[in-house]
């Protein structure tokens, strides 16, 4: 995976270097820009998980360049620094729709901490469709909760519900399910997928027994539903 790009819009460069270094051996890719016009210019060229924004630039207020910003990217999460301990700056700041605030003098240490929380939160935002279905993947302990409750899984059967729920309302064909869950595609027939289908919706009605989430597409595949 490559590294995160952190957008840091920050005038002093005493600061923006401890939190340049900080982002980096923390394995950030970040990016420094000291005023708001560098740092409209820089996401307009580049892609960023997330921005650092000073509210004290030499341009432009970190308030005004936040509007701008968001008004251009909405997706992209924001981190407030601020000089001031003002609480009204807070408020303004989180009212705005920033992610976070943190008032200086701040530990390097404590904002990467913050970066790390807001993209988390951002991440798992950002991926409604699986959890409105009422499913969780969770690819690092290859197990999938549906419902809250974790299914006990085969290999196969993870690989073919993990491809369903990443894609709500996308129809898989037999063959794509195979090509995706099968380390060895050719071995198996199409007789199988709808074996394993099987299995899971056995699983998942020992659940939730008045729902149906994998639906057939004769001639075509399988799809999951999508919330309504
Ligand atoms: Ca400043």
């Amino acid at each position: 995976m490559s590294p995160e790009s952190i957008l840091l819009v920050e005038d002093e460069p005493a600061i923006a270097d401890t939190v340049v270094y900080a982002l980096a051996t923390e394995g950030f890719a970040p990016q420094w820009v000291a005023s708001g016009e560098a740092a409209l210019a820089a996401l307009a060229r580049g892609s960023f998980a997330l921005a650092i924004v000073d509210i004290g630039l030499p341009d432009v207020n970190g308030f005004d360049l936040f509007r701008q910003m968001h008004a251009a990217h909405p997706a992209l999460p924001v981190i407030f620094l601020t000089a001031r301990s003002g609480e009204i700056d807070r408020v303004v700041g989180l009212e705005l729709g920033a992610d976070d605030y943190v008032a200086k003098p701040f530990s390097p240490r404590e904002l990467v901490a913050r970066v790390r929380t807001v993209l988390r939160r951002t991440r798992r935002a950002a991926e409604p469709p699986a959890a409105a279905t009422g499913f969780a993947v969770d690819d690092e302990r290859k197990q999938i909760r549906y419902r809250g409750a974790a299914l006990e899984l085969s290999r196969i059967e993870y690989r073919l519900l993990k491809v369903l729920v990443e894609r709500p309302g996308r129809v898989f064909s037999r063959d794509e399910l195979m090509s995706r869950a099968w380390d060895d595609p050719g071995a198996a027939f199409d007789r199988t997928v709808d074996a394993h289908i099987k299995s899971l919706r056995a699983k998942l009605r020992a659940v939730a027994p008045e729902e149906d989430p994998i639906v057939t597409h004769r001639g075509m595949g399988y799809s999951l539903r999508e919330a309504q």
